[in-house]
């Protein structure tokens, strides 16, 4: 079974996502970016769900990180956005995101673009 870290801090879409995908998916959760990169020091997930919007440390500074970063810099990233803005998700792939869902989130796509990047 394929691994999935999910950051987002936000309950209630939490919940929504560990109840859609943990059938399928092993998950581990970060509530920020700071604990998603504790995460990412002992763990290697085989994608990222990653909510741009965060206390702490928000998600295009996670994606800098994760990107820079020496234990899995080529991981691909999922950005969850709920800025509908064309910039913000020009914003989140500049950053180093390989591909954007935008909230409230499609989950036929996002199982797609899940897929389509794990393989
Ligand atoms: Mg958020």
């Amino acid at each position: 079974m394929k691994t999935l870290l999910i950051v987002e801090d936000n309950e209630h879409n939490m919940e929504l996502m560990i109840q859609l995908l943990e059938d399928d998916y092993k998950l581990i959760l970060a509530r920020d970016g700071l604990e998603a990169l504790d995460e990412l020091v002992d763990k290697t997930p085989d994608l990222i769900l990653m909510d741009l919007s965060m206390p702490r440390m928000d998600g295009w500074t996670t994606i800098r990180e994760i990107r820079k970063g020496s234990t899995c810099p080529g991981i691909p990233i999922i950005a969850l956005t709920a800025h509908a803005m064309h910039g913000e998700k020009e914003r989140a792939v500049k950053a180093g995101a390989d591909d954007f869902i935008t909230k409230p989130i499609d989950f036929d796509r996002l199982f797609d673009t899940i897929e389509l990047l794990i393989e």
